[in-house]
């Protein structure tokens, strides 16, 4: 099978426009819109055509949903700052180059505020805490160069205590490893320019994740799901492993979870939905660099660390900040 490019950048075009005639049913729920705008985005990002969806409107859309009274941004205008939705609108607005448009300094204490003293973060200021809120932080701060050393402190020091005896890590201490809980985990050591901190039974447990069929699971004896070809690929491209697991085999998983009318399913012939079409898509863009000198699938080189574009990236200040 082959790479349907046009058919995914139809179908993300498609979402968009309904969304706008607020038909909602072939869309995900309202509180996950900003989410669903940052997945859909980078699915033409990695596509290399951004320019199919109409950047002004969306860079007004994402500013509506500042909410005022915490400073950070919600799902949707008129709801409550979340963490998450805060990400991906500083995503979005980063890769539209769009970022001075951002009150930066709302944006940071927003996210400094939801800091715990044990070094995890709060999603909002209603409490609700999960480690990738860690990561979500650190990525907002490092795109806005607002790291500060306590907070960078704080945060490594709890991540740590989230590995396991696999080298692997979980939701919070002493919780099952999980591949995506890996991803923020490793990357947020990238964000802080501490690799040093990764286990070396690491590299193995992520190996161990791909499956016969060539696709890769998040966790031992689950079935394999096409996101995890970026939650577990980017931290082996973070930590230069590509070449621990069968990357041809796993190509070939992606392309088969492709529906013919566009998009992606967690695995063949399921539902496709536009967060599973991203995490395929920026997988098979890692794919792409690491076995096609002559890029293949005519793909934008996605980073690891940030799921955003290199072309994005790569204006990022370095931590630690010299001053
Ligand atoms: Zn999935």
């Amino acid at each position: 099978m082959t790479l349907l490019s046009k058919k995914h950048i139809d179908y993300v075009v498609n979402l968009n426009s309904e969304m706008s005639k607020q038909s909602y049913e072939h869309w995900l729920s309202e509180h996950l819109r900003m989410n669903g705008l940052y997945w859909g985005i980078m699915t033409l990002v990695t596509l290399k055509s951004l320019d199919s969806l109409p950047r002004q409107s969306i860079i007004d859309f994402v500013l509506s949903c500042v909410d005022k009274r915490s400073g950070g941004f919600g799902a949707y205008p008129q709801h409550d700052g979340h963490i998450l939705s805060t990400l991906s609108a500083v995503q979005i607005l980063s890769i539209l180059g769009a970022l001075d448009e951002l009150d930066k300094e709302s944006v940071i204490k927003f996210t400094k505020n939801l800091q715990l003293p044990n070094g995890s973060f709060q999603g909002d200021s209603f409490g609700e805490t999960d480690t990738r809120f860690v990561y979500t932080a650190l990525s907002i701060l490092s795109i806005l160069e607002g790291l500060e050393e306590e907070l960078v402190n704080k945060s490594l020091d709890y991540l740590k205590q989230c590995e396991n005896f696999d080298g692997a890590y979980g939701m919070r201490p002493g919780a099952e490893s999980h591949g995506a809980q890996v991803f923020t985990v490793i990357a947020s050591f990238a964000i802080c320019n501490r690799l040093d901190l990764v286990n070396d039974k690491l590299s193995s447990w992520l190996s161990e994740r791909q499956v016969k069929n060539g696709g890769l699971n998040g966790r031992p004896e689950k079935l394999p799901d096409v996101c995890y070809s970026w939650w577990i690929l980017s931290p082996l491209a973070i930590l230069k492993k590509l070449k621990w697991i069968d990357l041809s085999k796993l190509e070939q998983f992606i392309l088969d979870c492709q529906d013919d009318e566009g998009g992606v399913s967690d695995r063949k012939g399921n539902q496709t939905d536009v967060y599973h079409t991203c995490f395929s898509l920026t997988g098979l863009s890692i794919i792409n660099d690491e076995l096609y000198e002559g890029n293949k699938y005519d793909m934008d080189s996605i980073d690891p660390v940030y799921c955003m574009p290199y072309s994005a990236t790569k204006t990022f200040k370095p931590w630690p900040y010299k001053s």
